[in-house]
């Protein structure tokens, strides 16, 4: 029932955009049209225009479409010869070109008042079936994703059955947009793109960079809790080692050009694994001494389109939270469950919930042996099953190396584990058993936060900008109410510093209630509002940045309290 409904309104979607098209039409008469079809939410329409448009045309096209579906004109359809749809769209060159690719003898028409459409179909009856929609925006398409041809105006639009439906959609739209961590970033002053240093590379402002700088510390502590060695590999390596790995020849869209260094070539490291190989490959290792676990927070860089690129989501130089195990065939079990355990403590710690994980299995282009992948995925999924962890298999999208395992959450792509036969076998990686012979290691790539640029991003858009205490840049302004009461105010910044609560105290000669606005748009967790009964009696009136006020308490226990609530990493703001 539900695939019929959604079935239904895919069809008013996309006659909604010939109808968009035919009101397009009615304003430019000479316009050329690409494609329109339906998308989740809605349709687009590409179009070729004589000028550009602006979010200040969408009414008249929305007025249009109106005219259009009140005048409930019918969508008939038609099968022509490939000679006579070519002869009707004489002065449409894109879609002569997609007449040209179909195969058939015949094409089927589709016509709705003085718009006439090469399209399959199905459509509904007549343009009144059109249910609520809204146009939302415009956007550069290049025509059939080819940046070597023209470039077209997109136009975006939602549709749904009932204007409740559209409304609520809309209502959920504004709020993702108060979350964009791209507009957050910049209201929070967290990080910045540069034009001139170039797209998808992001320079971490000092608030973003105390966020990033927690993140590690806590990372770290916790890598090495778990047995994970820390280690740090350079930023540039010869290009033969990347043409031994492989990675020259499966990955060379993502790699930038070589450089040349006294007469050899290098590359800038897309990857963090090589590195950590050749220091485990410096020794001879013996089967006691796996496992070993080499983490790095390594900064790698890929290529991605400019038109990919996507605030600190789709980036093009990024940190990654890396490790590398290299174990034992039969410790690979116990090592995958212990890196779901870190990733599940790491996940729940940043207050993420709400995920699925996916077990992907051999593709059809693979490496190594059969009977190894089967092995192998077995194994994930036993660590899986030993760590309480449900889990859907996703046939066939393994990486060609070795299957993996991905803890995906909404909004982010969440920690990968991978495991490889690649690798060990193309540089050797090996170590001596207990049969005194060589053989290869398991090796096992794995991320928990992914990079700490796209991680950020999640972050962001999770807490919208208001972080728990713990990741807070500033966890307490200090507001004095005038200026007599500024050493006071001064006396519990540097208190609270000294303690390591990052705190601030707020100097400024305005008023209270505009600082504190100021505080609350800052998303500090909490100010300490001081004037001459606080003084008098070393207190503080605490405020939370949600507006709620805490009765006076003693300056020494606020500070008992916040430092309880850093050190717990708890996520709410109540004092004890
Ligand atoms: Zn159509
Ligand atoms: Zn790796």
């Amino acid at each position: 029932m539900a695939s019929k409904d959604s079935e239904k309104l895919e069809i008013m979607r996309h006659s909604a955009a010939h109808v968009m098209a035919e009101a397009v039409l009615s304003i430019f008469p000479e316009a050329k049209f690409g494609i329109g079809p339906a998308i989740e939410n809605g349709f687009y329409y590409d179009f070729d225009l004589p000028r550009s448009l602006t979010v200040d045309d969408l009414p008249l096209i929305e007025s249009k479409m109106r005219e259009i579906i009140a005048a409930n004109v019918p969508f008939t359809r038609e099968e022509v010869t490939k000679k006579k749809a070519k002869a009707l769209f004489a002065d449409q060159p894109y879609k002569l070109e997609l007449i040209d690719e179909i195969p058939d003898a015949k094409v089927s028409l589709y016509q709705e008042g003085k718009f006439l459409d090469l399209c399959r179909g199905p459509h509904i009856g007549s343009t009144g079936e059109i249910g609520a929609f809204k146009l939302l925006s415009i956007a550069g398409a290049y025509w059939r994703g080819d940046e070597k041809r023209p470039m077209l105006q997109r136009v975006y639009g939602v549709a749904f059955d009932t204007e409740e439906a559209l409304a609520e959609h809309l209502n959920k739209l504004d709020e993702a947009a108060k979350r964009d961590h791209r507009k957050l970033g910049k209201e929070l002053d967290l990080f910045s793109l540069h034009e001139e240093a170039g797209p998808g590379l992001v320079h971490w402002h000092p608030k973003g960079a105390v966020i990033r700088r927690i993140i590690e510390d806590f990372w770290k502590d916790e890598h090495i809790k778990r047995g994970y060695d820390i280690v740090y590999t350079p930023h540039i390596a010869k290009l033969n080692l990347w043409k031994t790995s492989g990675h020259w020849e499966f990955y060379r869209d993502y790699l930038y050009s070589p450089m040349e260094v006294e007469g050899q070539e290098y590359i800038i490291k897309p990857m963090n694994c090589l590195g950590h190989i050749l220091i485990y490959k410096t020794s001879h290792h013996s089967y006691r001494e796996l496992p070993l676990r080499y983490a790095e927070l390594g900064t790698v860089y890929r290529y991605e389109r400019s038109g990919v690129l996507h605030g600190l989501s789709r980036v093009r130089g990024f940190t990654q939270d890396d490790a590398h195990i290299f174990c034992r065939f039969d410790q690979l079990e116990d090592e995958v469950a212990g890196v779901l355990d870190l990733a599940m403590f790491m996940v729940d710690t940043f207050g993420f919930s709400d995920y699925q994980i996916f077990l992907s299995t051999r593709p059809e282009k693979y490496a190594g042996d059969t009977k190894v992948w089967e092995e192998a995925t077995d194994t994930l999924s036993r660590a899986l099953t030993r760590q309480g962890l449900e889990y859907s298999v996703d046939p066939g999208e393994g990486v060609f190396y070795g299957p993996k395992i991905d803890i995906k959450f909404e909004g982010w792509q969440g920690p990968t584990i991978q495991v490889d036969f690649n690798l060990p076998s193309r540089f050797d990686v090996s170590y001596t058993g207990e049969d005194g012979q060589e053989h290869l290691v398991a090796m096992v790539h794995r991320t928990v936060l992914g990079s700490m640029e796209r991680f950020l991003a999640s972050l962001i858009e999770h807490y919208a900008g208001a972080f728990p205490v713990w990741l807070a840049p500033v966890q307490a302004m200090v507001i004095p109410i005038a200026d007599r009461h500024l050493d006071y105010a001064r006396k519990l910044e540097a208190e609270l510093k000294n303690d390591g609560v990052r705190a601030e105290a707020d100097a400024r000669s305005e008023t209270v209630n505009l600082k504190i606005r100021r505080a609350q748009l800052n998303k500090i967790p909490y100010m300490l509002v001081v004037g001459d009964k606080e003084v008098q009696a070393s207190t503080v009136s605490v405020r939370l940045r949600s507006g709620e006020k805490i009765d006076s308490q003693p300056f020494a226990s606020f500070k008992k309290s916040i430092k309880a609530a850093i050190a717990s990493r708890s996520a709410g703001l109540q004092l004890d």
